[in-house]
């Protein structure tokens, strides 16, 4: 953890003399620290700098605990992080099916592409443990020198509009003590994976198993020869069958989406479809999509994969609207709000997008647009933008739900205009068409694409090695 004393809290928020802009950060995980990183280097526009962290360490999610529920300070537990298969004797011992496919939790991306483009992986390896991650990105924190910027342990607890400024209501989590500062700029990195969505389900009250959504699973240990209901098809989702299939008797993997996965361990059912509202003690009842027929299976455990919602307590007239399907009016390329274009709001694009390398190129758009090296489009011009999206997307058959998810092939075009509008140095083509290949080769080999290690030019990228032996199997 990093020590908190380091702070220097010479920041008080106000504009100064010399008319340097103000400007807050909130939260310190993979958006916030690289918000940080580019700011500080241009402290000739912009003066105090500050980030608000309420934990004690940068990386976000990235902190894996054990705990659940609620921390020290009486607040929801941010991380979603699952702890690791460490070992791959006990995988072996549980499940021989795995002998040629180790499936350890790491990423679900190669660090190659994960990588900020100005802080490149140094190491061979490509799928990681998670504590890699984490001090990937304090190394990075390190590397630019912008610790002394983060106020840790400090939680935001209002932001508001006020006299042409941001107003921040900060909580110092030590002490209880609040405080109030002024900024030009506001940046929200706060995540948009620590607030369990559920699917409306009246009837899951009469289920007599248990119930737990994946923000809250650690590990498999509780999970030995159970029937087990995985609900979702997402990187969780998919993480958490081929992890509890090492140990549970029985799992259906609940996957509305279009992508099935082949060559699954036999104990795991993958079932196209939708869950039905009519729950019985331990029936859980899926109708299919393609054939409509209703199948029910009796099960000890349901785990909800289904995705997380944003968080807009803290917020009170900010020119934003958070709708009830969990998407956002009023931001521009999803990032910029448009009536208050001060803001840029981080996180809010998903599913198929590469976090790191988007948020480096929205911070850098976002950031010729504060020192005016590009002009701010006007209101009528950034909603033309969105209207114009939008037209795209229902093109695409893009359902309004998933007006922020980015498929990776929208992704790719969300870049190329970012980086076109913002004249930013494009992400190299290597990681681009390995982020585009990914989701096929994930597809066919679900249980061993882990192990596989790509190495990631400019211009291309190639498989190095399909074991951990670094054979080419
Ligand atoms: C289980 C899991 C696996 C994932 N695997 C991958 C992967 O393999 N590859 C990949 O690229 N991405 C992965 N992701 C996505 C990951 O979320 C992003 O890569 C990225 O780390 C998100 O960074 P962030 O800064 O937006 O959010 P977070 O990492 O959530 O950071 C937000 C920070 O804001 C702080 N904060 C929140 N509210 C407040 C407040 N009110 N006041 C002060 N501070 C606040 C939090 O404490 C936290 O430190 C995974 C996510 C999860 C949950």
């Amino acid at each position: 953890m990093l020590n908190n004393k380091r702070l220097i809290i010479m920041f008080k928020g106000k504009s100064n003399s010399t008319s340097k802009r103000s400007v807050c950060i909130i939260g310190a995980g993979a958006a916030g620290i690289c918000a940080l990183r580019h700011f500080t280097d241009h402290v000739d526009h912009f003066n105090p700098i500050v980030c608000y962290e309420q934990i004690d360490n940068v990386g976000g999610t990235w902190n894996y605990t054990e705990q659940t529920g609620i921390d020290k300070y009486g607040l929801p537990i941010h991380s979603s992080m699952y702890r690791d298969l460490q070992s791959v004797f006990d995988t072996l011992l549980i499940n021989p099916l795995l002998i040629n496919s180790f499936y350890f939790y790491s990423t679900n991306l190669p660090m190659q592409v994960m990588a900020y483009p100005d802080f490149s992986w140094e190491h061979t390896q490509s799928f990681v443990h998670h504590s890699l991650v984490l001090k990937y990105l304090e190394d990075y924190a390190k590397h630019f020198n912008i610790l002394p910027y983060i106020s840790f342990s400090t939680r935001l607890e209002k932001l508001q509009r006020y006299n042409n400024q941001w107003k921040v209501v900060i909580k110092r989590l030590e002490d209880s003590q609040f405080e109030t500062h002024y900024y030009d700029i506001v940046i929200i990195g706060t995540g948009r994976h620590s607030f369990p969505h559920y699917p409306p389900l009246e009837s899951i009250s009469k289920f007599n198993g248990n119930i737990i959504h994946s923000h809250d699973y650690r590990h498999r240990e509780s999970f030995h020869g159970k029937r087990i209901a995985v609900i979702g098809g997402g990187p969780s989702g998919f993480d958490l069958v081929i992890e509890l299939s090492t140990v549970a008797s029985f799992i259906i993997f609940v996957n509305r989406g279009p992508n099935q996965f082949e060559n699954l361990p036999i104990n795991i059912e993958q079932l196209q479809g939708e869950i039905v509202d009519e729950f019985d003690e331990n029936l859980i009842r899926i109708q299919m999509k393609q054939s409509g027929e209703l199948k029910q299976f009796l099960i000890d455990c349901i785990i909800f994969a289904t995705g997380y919602q944003f968080d807009f307590n803290c917020y009170e007239d900010i020119g934003l609207h958070l709708n009830t399907d969990d998407t956002i009016d009023g931001l521009y390329r999803h990032m910029i709000n448009i009536q208050q274009p001060t803001m840029l709001m981080l996180g809010v694009c998903q599913r198929g997008v590469l976090p790191f390398p988007l948020y480096h190129q929205q911070i850098l758009c976002f950031l010729k647009l504060m020192i005016g090296e590009i002009p701010m489009p006007s209101i009528e011009e950034m909603e033309q933008d969105v209207k114009e999206y939008d037209q795209l997307r229902k093109s695409l058959d893009i359902r309004d739900v998933d007006r922020h998810s980015l498929k990776p092939g929208i992704f790719h075009h969300y870049i190329d205009s970012l980086e076109c509008f913002g004249q930013l140095k494009p992400l190299s083509k290597g990681v681009l068409k390995l982020h585009l290949d990914l989701n096929q080769i994930r597809i066919k080999n679900l249980i061993g694409y882990k192990k596989m290690t790509f190495k990631v030019t400019d211009d291309d990228y190639q498989l190095v090695s399909e074991n951990e032996d670094g054979d080419l199997m």
